[in-house]
């Protein structure tokens, strides 16, 4: 979520300072946005006044990109593989990636990979697995992209598979991620 501090924090969109962010005249985003130059950078980890947020044009864009990353966030579900996304499957959260978003446009060969949970036990295997890296590494130097994200992802996908914890770690770490996840 993103800081707040009383006073300081202003709301992009009009400068003035906003109120707590358990106000209902507050709305305040997490970070979700990599990529410095979509137009919806602006509300990436950033606190807004409601009214202004509901009158902005990018109003319904912005929800909508967040409900998209949250339903396949919840489908848990490794792409490359089609296993569930859990600890007993990943063996160590540092072997989970969830993708973030690359681009809206469909004919971009990463549309198909925005919000992709990716198990790295089945990278090396996978059979698009050059094509996506190639694909990122496009991204980053094609102008449509500014911020550090990109070049993260790719030392991620490609540093070794990290040791598997033991069963007492996976089990403590299951249970702390369905408390935290439990509605
Ligand atoms: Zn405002």
């Amino acid at each position: 979520m993103a800081i707040y501090i009383e006073g300081k924090t202003l709301c992009p969109l009009c400068g003035q300072p906003v109120e707590p962010t358990d106000s209902p005249r507050t709305v305040a985003f997490s970070y979700f946005v990599p990529n410095e130059l979509d137009p919806l950078y602006i509300f990436n980890d950033a606190v807004f006044h409601t009214e202004h947020f509901d009158a902005h044009p990018l109003h319904d864009a912005a929800l909508a990109r967040l409900a998209e990353r949250e339903r396949r966030q919840a489908a848990h579900t490794c792409y490359i593989s089609g296993t569930e996304a859990v600890i007993e499957n990943y063996k160590n959260p540092a072997n989970l990636i969830f993708t973030d978003w690359f681009t809206d446009d469909p004919a971009d060969p990463l549309h198909e990979y925005n919000y992709r949970y990716l198990n790295k036990y089945y990278f090396e295997q996978w059979p698009e697995r050059q094509r996506f890296l190639d694909a990122v590494e496009q991204l980053d130097v094609s102008g449509r992209w500014r911020g550090p994200y990109l070049r993260q992802l790719l030392r991620q996908l490609t540093s070794p598979l990290q040791p598997a914890w033991s069963s007492e770690m996976q089990a403590t770490y299951k249970q702390r991620f369905e408390t935290e996840h439990a509605a």
